[in-house]
């Protein structure tokens, strides 16, 4: 059992890495923000209402997301661990996530925590697309589709997220930031947390990452982080 948590800020790269893990611990990602869009998508309840504060770059509020993500934590597929992408993202949520894991035996294992100055973030998300099909993330600048506007993986066409409109992500960065460092503060507290730099390229983040992972011991985080 492997539950690992992908911490960034928007745009810092936790979609990007996902994956990579995922494959190395053959097991699932969950990505709240996959399970919110699909809620909009669906025109549920829950959806409309999560769209309200997504569509701002606000948080959608913890007690919604906490319920949707550990209902999607209960799914078989996730019995043997999960990459946990995009949850928690807020204290509360945290300690929401330790309960329920607690009542199962289970724990978070390990955290990554992928740091990203704030004005690289606004540069990066102008350049970025998803696949309309399945998510997909590309980067038009650092990691475009061999085929300009089509997803290498499923064919299906790669468009701009909504959200990724510049005021909507600097919104984003200023309400998600501070809540983030708190979760950050969290998990270092627990003795889990791994830092890796995002100045580098892709295929370098995805060896610190792999190597955070294996690692036996957790690299000592100072307590303070600059936000940007
Ligand atoms: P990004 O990759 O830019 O961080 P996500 O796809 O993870 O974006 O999330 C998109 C939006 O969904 C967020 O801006 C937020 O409004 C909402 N959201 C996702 N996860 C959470 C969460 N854990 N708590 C509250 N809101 C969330």
């Amino acid at each position: 059992m492997t539950v690992v948590v992908l911490l960034g800020s928007p745009g810092a790269g936790k979609g990007t890495q996902a994956p990579v893990l995922s494959r190395h611990l053959d097991v699932p990602v969950l990505a709240s923000g996959d399970l919110l869009r699909t809620a909009v998508a669906k025109g549920t309840a829950l959806g409309r209402e999560a769209d309200r504060y997504m569509s701002r770059g606000q948080l959608v509020p913890d007690e919604t997301i906490v319920r949707v993500f550990l209902d999607r934590l209960e799914q078989s597929d996730a019995r043997a661990g999960a990459i946990l992408d995009g949850f928690p993202r807020t204290r509360v949520q945290a300690e929401a996530l330790d309960a329920a894991l607690a009542e199962a035996g289970r724990r978070v294992d390990r955290t990554i925590f992928i740091d990203v100055a704030t004005e690289d973030l606004v540069k990066r998300m102008a350049n970025r697309r998803i696949c309309t099909a399945n998510g997909h993330v590309y980067n038009l600048a650092s990691n475009p589709p061999l085929v300009a506007g089509v997803c290498d993986i499923d064919g299906s066409p790669i468009v701009q997220r909504p959200d990724d409109e510049e005021a909507t992500v600097r919104a984003r960065m200023t309400e998600q930031i501070p809540p983030l460092l708190e979760v950050v503060d969290h998990y270092r507290k627990a003795g889990v947390l791994q830092k890796v730099d995002r100045r580098e390229p892709i295929s370098d983040v995805s060896a610190r990452v792999l190597a955070a992972i294996d690692s036996p011991t957790v690299i000592d985080v100072p307590a303070t982080f600059p936000a940007g």
